[in-house]
């Protein structure tokens, strides 16, 4: 059998991510975080974390593909904890802070978790549940980086690689944020294992049912932050503002591993703070956030051209950013947010051009490697450009799988490997993707098929708007009635909007009744609730 280097490797010759890191390590000692506590930390300290956490995991017993499951507040430790994961083979699975004990209960169940790292706070509550999950193993780690999972490795130097250590390789760290210090070296020798290997868990944030695991590889994460780098230009000369939790694959895959894997710099907030990124945006190049990040930002009266003219780059995602937050960004500061989208089972998936129009309202082209088809929902054949249908995707970025769960891997997968993505969309006569709404947000009403995006869209251009959110509400005569949610300004009349809508759109897409609320909910990554919509509304007709 002979064994082929994936074509998104290029020229790299690594087999796993760890190697990869080595092969793009420029020098140990030059700087790789910066955090608001006032900790900084080089690339080697970094890796010597990493390294120590994997012994301190390995001593207890973890074997490679046991999972690891974690719970912790946002620091540079937690991060490393990914890398820990890497090395020693075992499957990283992070949690979102906010969940519950219960909810954690399902997570530790359903993954059958070798080990939980919680935040000390969470300890106590923590224990009984991870027990009676199965554990082995309970530790700790709080925000300052301290906690049991650091604790008992011995502190010798790691001798594998031995020649990228030190400042072998000659490149003075970069006099940009300073000197800093080193880490303590740990002897862990890395698992031997491929591309193919599950690298991380990611638990779906499940709107509906009980959330599924992704089961992501080590090609899935090294081929997706290649492309980032090469698409998004990224370079050892760059600094990212890191204000995204990293429970989530936005701020801990897109965020970390790409400038990880290009040698930059990280400016790293423990939360999203307009304040705290207006105070540091001057020594950074780019910065990643989720829309909600641009709307609190374009209120900072800090938020000038002045202010963003050291930066090369602003990338959102996650959830649709408003096409009147693109163009006021770009009249405030000068720069075209860059809008990409993805997902928890395939990393990113589209991006807008570095170079070329940033076009407002979409999302782009495919990233190299990726293939992206609309489909018809019904029989799943190709549909023309233009026409709206589902979204499928295939490439070297697409999950392996949903943990323990194949019959549901199957209903998504195809088995010509495109992943049908639950979102439904087009791609226009120049090629950009356009996202119409996820499918089961898709309303149906009288017969006819009803995408809220486009009644939004033309609900957020009239005066006194501020955003909405159009829902399908169960309704006698039409099955769902098309409502309008709406955030404004100032005080709106319903029969006003209504009549305005009349003008612009078909009269099956005008919603019956428009509701007025002072905010959407949404979730930590900025998407709008519409789940809790539906359920607050229900029965709005009867
Ligand atoms: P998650 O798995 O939490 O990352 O959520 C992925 C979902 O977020 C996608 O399936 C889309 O519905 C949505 N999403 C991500 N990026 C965008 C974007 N730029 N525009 C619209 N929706 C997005």
């Amino acid at each position: 059998m002979t064994l082929q280097t994936p074509k998104w490797l290029g020229a790299h010759k690594a087999r796993n991510l760890p190697e990869l890191f080595h092969q793009k390590l420029i020098a140990s000692d030059r700087p790789w975080a910066h955090c608001d506590d006032g900790r900084s930390f080089t690339y080697g300290a970094f890796w010597d974390l990493a390294g120590r956490m994997a012994a301190r995991l390995s001593s207890a017993g973890a074997k490679r593909g046991d999972r690891i499951a974690v719970q912790v507040d946002k620091s540079i430790e937690a991060l490393a904890l990914f890398w820990a994961c890497a090395r020693g083979g075992f499957i990283f699975l992070p949690l979102n802070t906010a969940y519950t004990t219960s909810e954690i209960s399902y997570f530790l169940t359903d993954a059958e978790a070798f080990a939980f790292i919680v935040s000390p706070t969470r300890l106590q509550e923590s224990l009984p549940v991870a027990m009676a999950a199965g554990c082995q193993i309970v530790l700790t780690l709080d925000d300052a980086g301290q906690g049991s999972v650091l604790e008992g490795t011995p502190s010798v130097l790691r001798t594998d690689p031995p020649t990228r250590w030190g400042s072998e390789v000659g490149i003075p760290p970069s006099a940009l944020l300073g000197e800093v210090p080193e880490g303590r070296r740990v002897a862990f020798a890395d698992a031997t294992t491929s591309w193919d290997d599950i690298a991380a868990i990611l638990y779906t944030s499940g709107t509906t049912g009980r959330s599924k695991g992704a089961m992501l590889s080590h090609g899935n994460l090294a081929s997706n932050a290649l492309a980032l780098i090469n698409e998004w230009r990224f370079t050892k000369d760059d600094v990212l503002l890191h204000a995204l939790p990293v429970y989530h694959t936005h701020g801990l895959f897109v965020g970390m591993n790409t400038l990880l894997l290009s040698g930059g710099q990280m400016i790293f907030h423990r939360k999203f703070n307009a304040e705290d990124v207006m105070r540091d945006l001057p020594r950074a190049t780019s910065f990643m956030g989720v829309p909600t990040f641009y709307t609190r930002l374009l209120q900072h009266k800090g938020l000038t051209r002045e202010s963003a003219r050291h930066m090369r780059l602003f990338v959102s995602g996650s959830a649709p950013l408003l096409a009147e937050t693109h163009r006021e960004f770009e009249a405030l500061t000068g720069h075209a947010i860059l809008e990409r989208y993805g997902m928890t089972e395939t990393s990113m998936i589209t991006s807008n051009p570095y170079e070329g129009a940033r076009r407002a309202g979409t999302v782009g082209f495919p990233l190299p490697h990726v293939e992206v088809k609309v489909t018809d929902p019904a029989t799943g054949a190709e549909l023309p450009y233009g026409n709206d249908g589902m979204i499928e995707v295939r490439g070297p970025n697409v999950f392996k799988g949903y943990w323990r769960n194949p019959e549901k891997t199957k209903e998504d997968k195809r088995d010509n490997g495109f992943f049908i993505t639950g979102d439904l969309g087009r791609i226009d006569e120049q090629g950009y993707l356009v996202i119409s709404g996820r499918a089961k947000d898709l309303i149906i009403t009288g017969g006819f098929n009803v995408y809220p995006k486009e009644i939004e869209e033309v609900i957020d251009m009239l005066p006194g708007v501020i955003e909405s959110a159009v829902i399908g509400l169960q309704h006698r005569d039409f099955g769902e009635a098309v409502t309008a949610v709406v955030a404004t300004k100032t005080e709106l009349d319903e029969a006003d909007i209504i009549r305005a809508l009349k003008t612009q759109l078909g009269s099956f897409k005008v919603p019956k009744r428009v509701l007025f609320v002072e905010d959407l909910p949404r979730n930590t990554m900025g998407k709008v609730q519409k789940a809790e919509l539906r359920k607050r509304f229900a029965g709005l007709y009867g």
